[in-house]
């Protein structure tokens, strides 16, 4: 199953703000370190604050954190909230397909979507970042970008 790229790079800035715990780096900064344009990665930090995983501070000595839910909570729950709910393909489309009233691909694709989130429940953030990818995400320089 192939993620979407926000919910990628929602899980990007996530560990890295995982391992930054007292640091607070900007949109930006983040942005750069985990490679990312800017738009996206503001984009998605809303998206972040909405979950409640990310809070956002302003001014001197403000920048962004991750919250207790977001570096222990279940990642599986991340992801779906992330994706959103659905098919996995386009079953509802324009046009849409016409044997979606009466078909067992469809139930056989929803079980497997889920699945895949539930082998994801069990872990968080926080297990993400153990090493070795911790230390690699530590030694992330943020560049500057436009
Ligand atoms: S064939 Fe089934 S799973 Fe595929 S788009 Fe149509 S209704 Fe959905």
């Amino acid at each position: 199953m192939r993620l979407t790229k926000g919910t990628d790079i929602a899980l990007r800035i996530a560990m890295r703000l995982a391992v930054l715990r007292e640091q607070h780096p900007t949109t930006r900064e983040v942005a750069a370190a985990v490679d990312v344009p800017y738009t996206h990665a503001a984009k998605v930090v809303s998206r972040l604050q909405h979950l409640g995983v990310v809070t956002a501070r302003r001014g001197n000595g403000g920048g962004l954190s991750l919250t207790q839910a977001g570096l222990t909570g279940s990642l599986g729950q991340l992801v779906r909230d992330l994706e959103g709910v659905g098919d996995p393909v386009g079953c509802e489309d324009d046009p849409p397909c016409p044997l979606r009233a009466a078909c067992r691909l469809r139930g056989a694709l929803r079980g497997a979507q889920e699945a895949f989130y539930a082998s994801l429940d069990p872990l968080s953030i926080q297990d993400l970042v153990a090493p070795p990818t911790g230390p690699v995400l530590l030694a992330l320089s943020p560049r500057p970008t436009g």
